[in-house]
């Protein structure tokens, strides 16, 4: 598909005026191309009118192409919601002359259909945007076989969850009763057993959360809570395991928070435990909070290997790892960032990152007030 797109004004014009007598000259193999692809291509109006559809249209809604001439998707008797997407999206491509994407439902004589599209805007020589080009696929087959995995990996999660407790809870036992004998392999061994647990419940509980999110059902009890006293015990509990790096709060919020308490501090302990992973030992980490008459901030900041400028992008996304040789070392499965980011979200907060390779990280996160 991205061999069609066209990235922004700039490299459209370039490659319009390289391409152009190319472009001219193969008009008729181009129109082959198209009525044979197997996406759909079509083109709208400013106005969300379709003024051209290829033939894939048919075969992917059973709907034949006439009847999508001249209409928008309002007329097609898209349902409300995902005509104003499509409307606001093209009038994002319309007002920067960017690129997009969506994703949406269509109702067809075969059932309910998925589809990922990308919207491309098209221009006259002088610059301005003529029509918006959309490539879409079908996604449905896909989104079934992504659903199925998701909830394989969820039953397989919560399934594990019961065992792992119980060993938990044995090796506990075990270390309370064995305290008293003299046999340091014995105790060392069962504290090795108990830190391998909890790094196994830290990855059940994220798989579920991630399942959480997935299908929505990630349920917030929201109170009125002292943010400062929450990152006191926040830091304390981290200092306590991690007498390698250095914790300091600076600043203080002058207004209450206002959320879910254990799920803020999942966020917090989030960002302190990768500041730790990601940064030398002995060095320090900064903990800012402050406010202002709407919100609270925090901002987590670290002396660490950075991550490269590329990628910062990406770090809030399910399942995403730098790939970088320094982050190699670092074993983990690409979930905190994601799950905290969809927290803050439902908080109606931001989170985001500023960061320089070899020089650290800042991880800031806004709560609004009540
Ligand atoms: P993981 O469990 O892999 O650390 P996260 O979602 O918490 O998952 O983080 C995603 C990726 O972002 C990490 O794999 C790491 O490469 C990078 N990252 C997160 N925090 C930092 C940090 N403070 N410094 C450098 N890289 C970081």
């Amino acid at each position: 598909m991205s061999d069609l797109t066209v990235h922004n004004k700039a490299s459209y014009t370039k490659q319009r005026k390289y391409k152009s007598g190319a472009l001219k000259l193969s008009k008729k193999d181009l129109l082959t191309v198209t009525e044979h692809a197997p996406d759909v291509i079509c083109r709208f109006d400013k106005n969300c009118r379709l003024l051209y559809v290829n033939p894939a249209i048919e075969v992917a809604t059973g709907i034949p192409v006439n009847s999508f001439i001249n209409k928008t998707t309002r007329e097609l008797g898209m349902p409300e919601e995902h005509s104003t997407n499509w409307e606001e999206k093209i009038s994002f491509v319309v007002r920067t002359g960017e690129q997009t994407t969506l994703e949406f439902p269509f109702l067809t004589p075969n059932g309910l259909r998925f589809f990922h599209t990308v919207l491309v805007p098209e221009f006259t020589e002088e610059g301005g945007i003529e029509s918006i080009l959309t490539v879409s696929r079908d996604i449905t087959e896909k989104k079934k076989r992504d659903k199925e995995k998701e909830e394989t990996v969820g039953f397989v999660s919560h399934e594990l969850r019961t065992p792992v407790t119980s060993l938990k809870l044995t090796t506990q036992m075990l270390q309370q009763k064995l305290a008293k004998v003299s046999d340091k392999r014995i105790t060392e061994h069962l504290a090795r057993m108990n830190q391998q647990l909890d790094k196994m419940t830290n990855i059940i509980s994220d798989l579920l959360d991630t399942t959480r999110i997935e299908h929505g059902s990630m349920k917030l009890q929201k109170k009125r809570f002292n943010f400062n006293e929450l990152v006191k015990e926040t830091v304390e509990d981290i200092q306590k395991t991690a007498p390698s790096h250095n914790i300091v709060i600076k600043g203080e919020a002058k207004i209450p928070a206002y959320g879910d308490r254990n799920r803020v501090a999942q966020v917090l302990t989030n960002l302190i435990c990768n500041a730790i992973r990601y940064s030398p030992i002995n060095s320090e980490i900064i903990v800012a909070v402050s406010s202002d008459s709407k919100n609270i901030i925090c901002r987590v900041r670290d002396f660490g290997i950075g991550i490269p400028d590329e990628q910062q992008k990406k770090i809030f996304e399910r399942f995403y790892r730098v790939k970088d040789i320094k982050h190699d070392e670092h074993m983990g499965l690409g979930l905190g960032l994601f799950i905290s980011n969809e927290i803050i979200k439902l908080h109606n907060g931001m989170i985001w990152v500023k960061s320089e390779s070899t020089k650290g990280s800042t991880f800031s996160f806004t709560l609004p007030a009540l």
